[in-house]
């Protein structure tokens, strides 16, 4: 018996240091992903050791309460959620749902709000308290900072008694612009947008609070003087709008699990577009005679139940610390990472950014890291975690020479990147081809790193311009490649040849120049000699070229060595096409912003159809902008839009507005 209690002994203590970390001091030092396995582990060892279970347990308790402000005893109690990363329990879930209430029971799917729950009172309509949910039983009187909050009513559209239950968050895009302007002022940095939401409605002084963007979604309530009380859930929801309350727009009602799963898989997707951070779906009975007959654990409504989605943060050891170096020289510091299960894929490379960061985060080797994975972006290393070991591994002191080459590294004025200045630095030199052949840049397909590396490595090749002096029989002699992928790597290195103009400037790497900007030379440019030939003052007149970037632009065609270049790819036959001249202007003068997802086409079509049609597009709001282009799910550039009253077009508008000039 000893094993088992010093496991629920180890598990219980762990917990609850993790548990005052998390609620009172707003820094977790485990991952929700670890912490909810340990907390399953612990429910499953007591289950089977019921004497071992004690009422100290946190499996019969709900969060934590500070002493930062006044407690206030809830009225009714505030529970948590069971929770299950796992099909087959939501199913099971359900059975015991059925078979206590009946086949054929109606759900309420709802996304899960990772923000911070609290109670809001209202009296004849009117405002009187807010408390955070506490351990459920007490929580902290927070009434004068969630005045602040915009979105919370101060008078309902009907003057009854009830109480609302919501969750407090933090828009993704202004957590992002709350951590910029800490960082430039040296203070704290919060690792996710719940404990910025936590952070900023706890705060003792309300002005800063109410400096803070925090808006709230409300999903349950209980009412005490209404006439009709709803009966379903579902429509509980829609009273509460009426009342002038905000509810998430996503709810759904589904007819049975099937459908609840359905909803689930749907916005495993769908959450990355929201401006607002889920991290489940919550699943509820909608009949409210069944979850009174279903009623409550310890710690949880057994009527509803938290489907989480893959954790998209995790932690995990850092094993090392590699160097990369660029196409521009930048040596950046790459996490090499025990492999770690992230957001469906195994993760063993993360960004670290540049050695400031590492330095910000205090980032050893040895240390266990935070990671995380946001939207289509290689995995970042976001915290380091409080462990004992930290303080003892030794300070990570970033190169002062190029791993590469062995250079000296130098800093650029207002740049906080190291680069390696040398022309023949191996790395630099193969990270410029594998650039050149990108899809942004020449797009030529089957020519990856690693036949890159073996090119370069047997001296085929030392510059891009060298691909287009390969023949056939050069890639048979590399290991492991046949006629047939010889034939396609040839073929697309020959087709390349003919990219538009865009695209070769993009594949220059020029300072400053990216894949939009080179868009915009190469339509103002028929071809390559006529920006060659373009004087500084030219080029800054080219509205989106800046200063800066017609200096470059210049410079770059000042270099002998790039001169050189361009010389020789002539020789070889490289030459682009120029941008086909806009096949009407009728968007002339015209700026679109483009949000959410377009059911007819991508959002690049969108823009390559604005863009020959006269228009330009931008990345963000402003008064300037004419029309935002918004799809199915848009993101905070629509709210951004309405409150600038910019005209907002939906793509059946957009077709038709553009219909006789496709
Ligand atoms: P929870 O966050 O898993 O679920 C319950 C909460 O969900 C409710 O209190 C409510 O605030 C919220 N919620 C959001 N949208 C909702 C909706 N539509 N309907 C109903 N409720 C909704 O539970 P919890 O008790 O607040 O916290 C436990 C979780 O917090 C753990 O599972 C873990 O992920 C995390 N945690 C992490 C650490 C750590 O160290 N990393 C420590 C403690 C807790």
């Amino acid at each position: 018996m000893d094993a088992p209690l010093d496991r629920i002994n180890f598990l219980k203590d762990e917990i609850n240091k993790s548990n005052y970390k998390y609620y009172v001091e707003e820094n977790p030092y485990l991952s929700d992903f670890e912490y909810d396995k340990m907390f399953a582990e612990l429910k499953e060892l007591e289950e089977k050791y019921p004497l071992l279970k004690t009422p100290d347990s946190p499996t019969q308790r709900v969060g934590s309460v500070s002493e930062k402000f006044f407690p206030h005893t809830h009225k009714y109690r505030l529970y948590s959620l069971d929770n299950t990363y796992n099909e087959d329990e939501l199913k099971k879930w359900y059975e015991r749902v059925t078979k206590e209430c009946g086949d054929n029971i109606d759900l309420v799917c709802e996304l899960k709000i990772d923000g911070l729950a609290i109670a809001l009172t209202y009296e004849n309509g009117i405002f009187v308290r807010g408390v955070t949910r506490g351990d459920g039983v007490t929580g902290e009187d927070i009434t004068t900072n969630l005045k602040t909050v915009k979105a919370i009513p101060l008078k309902l559209f009907e003057p009854v008694d009830v109480e609302v239950r919501g969750e407090i968050y933090m828009p993704k895009t202004s957590f992002e612009k709350l951590n910029e302007e800490n960082l430039a002022k040296g203070e704290k940095i919060f690792a996710n947008p719940r404990n910025a939401a936590s952070g900023s409605i706890r705060q003792l002084d309300s002005t800063i609070t109410a400096k803070r963007d925090l808006s709230i979604f409300v999903y349950s309530s209980v009412f005490e003087n209404v006439p009709n009380p709803p009966k379903t859930h579902y429509d509980g929801m829609m009273y509460l709008k009426k009342l002038g309350f905000k509810i998430n727009p996503n709810i759904r009602l589904c007819k049975n699990i099937d459908g609840a799963i359905e909803y689930c898989k749907e916005w495993d997707t769908k959450r990355k577009d929201l401006n607002y951070a889920t991290d489940g779906v919550v699943i509820k009975v909608n009949s409210l005679n069944c979850q009174q007959d279903l009623g409550f654990t310890s710690r949880a409504p057994k009527w509803a139940t938290a489907f989480k989605f893959p954790p998209e943060e995790v932690t995990t050891k850092l094993l090392d610390i590699e160097l990369n170096i660029g196409k521009s020289g930048a040596v950046t510091p790459v996490a090499i990472l025990e492999p770690v299960l992230l957001a469906g894929s195994t993760v063993q490379r993360a960004s670290l950014h540049n050695f400031d960061e590492i330095k910000r985060l205090d980032v050893r080797i040895g240390d266990t890291v935070l990671i995380k994975k946001a939207a289509e972006i290689i995995p970042k290393v976001i915290k380091v975690m409080e462990t004992p070991e930290h303080e003892s591994l030794p300070v990570y002191i970033p190169p002062v020479t190029c791993p590469a080459c062995g250079s000296q590294l130098v800093t650029r004025p207002g740049e906080v990147n190291l680069y390696c200045e040398s022309k023949n630095c191996s790395q630099q030199i193969t990270a410029k081809i594998e650039f050149w052949v990108s899809k942004d840049a020449m797009d030529i397909e089957f020519v990856g790193p690693a036949i890159i590396q073996q090119l370069y490595d047997n001296r085929f090749i030392s510059n891009a311009v060298d691909l287009y002096r390969l023949t056939m029989q050069d890639f048979m002699q590399l290991d492991g490649v046949k006629e047939k992928s010889a034939y396609n790597m040839y073929t697309s290195i020959q087709e390349s040849k003919t990219r538009p103009l865009n695209r070769l400037l993009t594949a220059f790497a020029i300072r400053y120049i990216g894949k939009e900007s080179a868009e915009i030379l190469a339509e103002r440019f028929a071809t390559l000699d006529e920006i060659q030939n373009a004087d500084v003052m030219t080029l800054c007149e080219i509205d989106g070229v800046g200063d800066k970037m017609a200096e470059s632009i210049y410079e770059f065609f000042r270099d002998e060595h790039n001169l050189h270049m361009i010389e020789e790819l002539k020789n070889l036959g490289v030459n682009p096409t120029s941008k086909a001249l806009p096949k009407s202007d009728k968007l002339k003068g015209m700026t679109f912003v483009l949000t959410g997802t377009l059911k007819d086409m991508t959002r690049d079509e969108a823009s390559d159809i604005i863009k020959k049609l006269g228009g330009k597009t931008s990345s963000s709001v402003s008064k300037k902008t004419t029309y935002v282009l918004a799809g199915e799910n848009p993101g905070s550039k629509l709210d951004k839009a309405q409150n600038l009253g910019v005209i907002i077009l939906t793509e059946d508008d957009f077709l038709e507005m553009i219909k006789e000039d496709l």
